[in-house]
């Protein structure tokens, strides 16, 4: 019996992981669940899977927390804050942890988890651009097991030969092909962005997610982040990631080798079935994912994304480049401009200004640990902030 421990249980991964974990009573049992403030769907959650301890961001949310739990004659013990968010990722009595915090603030618990050498299904992206060498020297000190949950990356893990961890591709691999989807405004005049509202910009065509992940994905800034997560994933260079638009998101990434063959993972796009795959790996378990009709599907397309129409994915590949605290600096700009355009305070078009701005203005650094790279998202989100409200 694995014990799960689920950060951000209640957002879109964390659902669609329990999904799976109900699925397979035999196999899995939930040691904690977290979630910021949706007291109300937590507390379903807890009912149905009764974890021993449940984690929410305030003292004011676990009150409320406790309350509800008491009436319905629930035991879960209930903890506040970031402290306890990490207890409950480096816990002895956890084997398992998915991080799926959205942002910067799954940073600290995911990293616990690899310090404690555990079994990390890693779907806050985020904490990977940020932290880079940082976390994958943890994860490889400490005997953790990382396992992507990115679909794309999940992709590509199912296809690179096994050897790939050694921080290099594998032998015989050429490229990484990354595919898109291309997001909301693939084929919207670029004129008209600038008055896109957030309703928009979070209707994705092919996947139904967060509110920050969707607009990252109309930004295509959510591709951006993912070929830095490739990089430190799979020890691949700049130069070795294409990312190739696949408008239908069926195929979730290919792997291209020297001697000519392209091997690819299809699916329907559904966030279980990467979920499924590194729950049970090395072994397969049912997610609840229809089978893939690829003649009703009829044809696959392929196109090369656009610098002009999205200059988020030429900032994050500029960012790679440039290393150091670069991504982490790209990502805490993104999401204060994301914040923000999903508040009403800025344009969509201004996302790419703002973290264009705040990358000339914060020269990146290099970063030997997680406080200083904590107190250069401080201050690049202080920059940003700063110019949104100028
Ligand atoms: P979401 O917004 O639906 O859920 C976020 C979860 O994090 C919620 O449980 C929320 O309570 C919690 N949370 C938010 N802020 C927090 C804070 N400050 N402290 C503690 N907990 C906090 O997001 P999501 O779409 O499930 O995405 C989660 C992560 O997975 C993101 O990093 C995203 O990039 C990644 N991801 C998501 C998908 C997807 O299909 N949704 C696909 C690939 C990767
Ligand atoms: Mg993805």
């Amino acid at each position: 019996m694995q014990r799960i421990t689920i950060l951000g249980s209640t957002g879109s991964i964390g659902a669609s992981t329990l999904d799976v974990v109900a699925r397979h009573p035999d196999r899995y049992s939930i040691h904690a669940l977290t979630a910021d403030t949706s007291v109300d769907v937590l507390c379903r959650q807890c009912e149905q899977f009764k974890p021993q301890i449940a984690v929410v961001g305030s003292a004011q949310a676990a009150q409320n927390l406790s309350q509800q739990l008491r009436q319905k004659g629930l035991k879960t013990q209930v903890e506040f804050g970031p402290g306890a968010l990490v207890a409950v990722s480096s816990d002895p009595d956890c084997d398992v942890v998915m991080a799926a915090i959205v942002g910067a603030a799954g940073l600290v618990p995911t990293m616990a988890a690899a310090r404690a050498g555990k079994k990390v299904l890693l779907a806050n992206k985020e904490a990977l651009v940020m932290a880079g060498k940082l976390f994958m020297d943890a994860v490889q000190a400490n005997g953790a097991t990382l396992l992507p949950i990115d679909s794309e990356h999940n992709a590509i893990f199912q296809c690179l030969p096994k050897t790939y961890l050694r921080g290099q591709p594998g032998q015989g691999v050429a490229k990484i092909l990354l595919t898109a989807s291309g997001g909301p405004f693939l084929n919207r005049p670029v004129e008209t962005l600038d008055v896109v509202t957030p309703a928009e910009a979070v209707a994705h065509p092919k996947w139904v997610m967060g509110r920050k992940i969707s607009v990252d994905s109309a930004t295509m800034m959510n591709k951006g982040l993912e070929v830095i997560e490739a990089h430190w994933l799979f020890g691949a260079s700049a130069d070795q990631i294409e990312v190739v638009i696949h408008p239908q998101s069926v195929i979730h990434s290919m792997v291209s080798y020297i001697d000519g063959s392209v091997l690819a993972q299809l699916g329907n796009p559904d966030m279980r079935t990467p979920i499924a795959h590194a729950l049970a790996y090395p072994e397969r378990i049912a997610s609840g994912v229809a089978p893939l009709d690829l003649t009703s599907i009829g044809h696959l397309e392929f196109k090369k994304p656009n610098f002009s129409r999205f200059p988020c994915l030429k900032l994050a590949f500029d960012a790679l480049r440039a290393g150091g605290s670069a991504p982490a600096i790209l990502n805490a700009a993104n999401e204060v401009a994301v914040q923000g355009f999903l508040d009403g305070h800025t344009g969509f078009r201004m996302i790419d200004q703002l973290i264009a701005r705040v990358m000339d203005a914060l020269p990146h650094i290099h970063v030997d640990s997680i406080e200083s790279l904590l107190e250069q998202d401080f201050e690049a989100r202080r920059i940003a902030t700063g110019y949104m409200h100028s």
